[in-house]
């Protein structure tokens, strides 16, 4: 327990870790050689309650809050981070649906998506740029009783996979800039859409690609928020998935920490065990001192967003640090295991997986000019 997590929540937790432990895990590698998410896993997760509980119960979720989603969260990236996309993409759109879609949208698609029956993208960057996102130029025209949509997306996950996108577009003028960005909901089978799949370096299940639009007509009912202000509007919900993010890629360096405490306890050299050399045992003390406060500061941005109190300092702190701090403990782990832990195996999936995460969801620089923006001031740290 600790100061964010009570009883209840902590169960939640324990109840996740057997479902992950028994569903989830045995399929961690061979879902990295698939390159497929599982969606008879998605549906069980769904029927669990597992996937976004913090909806209303009106929208298919129940009413849990986000520390509840965090929870899960943990537990199921702990077992495959890949696969814990489903938690991660429908908890970001979930809020986006929920909050900012028609009813004719939210209704069906939520209950979908909270069933596990939809897996949802989120396709905001471009080909000539993922950081100046607000500098996006997907064509997005109003022509009569729809949007037309012309262009590319990139570098999406699940791009291949998902049954919808968020999308954003262009409906104003390029120096409008954020202000002339509509979001739309976009099914993936209208006609006009073709897609491509990358061969990335990690999270294989889930992979990433290109969402290509010809001339795409989305009725007027499927934007998100106003005109034109998709931007400003709609890409609030990223606090919540920066949070969720950190607490995603540790989740993978507890496990991997856990793993090599009892491997180093265990192993021996010098006729001792690894452990007893300060050499092994001390950067592995220093890493889980890190990730147990890392942890905190997730949770913290979670219970910030349950409160009703801004996070976006906070969240943008859990984005830039945990990734680092993951990857870092997942490569000490690795080489702790020697050369073991150069095999194909556990670690080294992990070590691909969590890598991803210092880019997507936005860089380390990025993060850190919106902390500087919100203890400065926007006015002082100009993009
Ligand atoms: C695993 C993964 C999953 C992803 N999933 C999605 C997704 O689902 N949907 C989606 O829309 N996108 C997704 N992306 C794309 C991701 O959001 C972008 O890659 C990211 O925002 C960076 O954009 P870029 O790659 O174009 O890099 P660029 O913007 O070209 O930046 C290149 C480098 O320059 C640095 N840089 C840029 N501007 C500045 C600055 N002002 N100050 C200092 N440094 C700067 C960046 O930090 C980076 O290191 C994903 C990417 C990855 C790797």
């Amino acid at each position: 327990m600790n100061p964010y997590l009570d009883a209840d929540l902590v169960a939640l937790g324990e109840h996740a870790r057997r479902f992950a432990s028994e569903r989830i895990a045995p399929g961690f590698q061979q879902r990295d050689q698939t390159r497929v998410l599982d969606r008879t896993l998605m549906r069980e997760m769904g029927a669990m309650g597992f996937i976004a509980p913090e909806l209303p119960e009106a929208f298919g979720g129940q009413g849990l809050g986000c520390l509840a989603a965090g929870v899960i969260h943990e537990e199921v990236a702990r077992a495959d981070l890949s696969l814990s996309y489903i938690n991660l993409l429908a908890s970001l759109n979930g809020q986006i649906l929920s909050q900012h879609a028609s009813p004719e949208i939210a209704q069906p698609w939520l209950q979908r998506l909270t069933r596990g029956e939809a897996l949802l993208a989120i396709a905001l960057t471009e080909p000539r740029g993922g950081s100046d996102a607000a500098n996006l130029r997907l064509r997005v025209e109003r022509i009569g009783d729809a949007y037309v949509i012309n262009g590319e997306k990139t570098s999406i996950s699940a791009a291949d996979q998902a049954d919808a996108a968020v999308v954003f577009g262009r409906t104003g003028t390029v120096d409008a800039g954020a202000h002339g960005v509509t979001a739309l909901f976009v099914p993936m089978d209208l006609p006009g859409i073709t897609r491509s799949r990358f061969d990335c370096h990690g999270q294989r299940a889930i992979g990433r690609g290109s969402l290509f639009f010809e001339n795409v007509r989305v009725p007027l009912n499927h934007r998100l928020g106003d005109e034109n202000k998709g931007f400003v509007q709609v890409m609030q919900g990223f606090d919540y998935s920066r949070a969720l993010i950190g607490l995603q890629v540790l989740a993978v360096a507890r496990v991997a920490l856990d793993e090599t405490w009892d491997y180093v306890a265990q192993r021996e050299a010098f006729g001792k065990p690894l452990s007893a050399f300060q050499g092994v045992s001390h950067p592995l003390a220093d890493l889980d001192t890190q990730v147990v406060a890392a942890r905190l500061l997730c949770l913290q941005a979670l219970w910030l967003k349950d409160q009703g109190a801004p996070h976006s300092a906070e969240a943008a702190m859990c984005k830039w640090w945990a990734p680092k701090l993951a990857y870092d403990v997942v490569h000490q782990c690795l080489l702790m295991h020697g050369h073991g832990g150069y095999d194909r195996g556990p670690m080294e999936q992990r070590l691909r997986d969590v890598l991803g995460f210092q880019i997507g969801d936005g860089t380390a620089q990025i993060m850190k000019t919106i902390i500087a923006r919100h203890r400065a001031g926007r006015h002082a740290v100009p993009a």
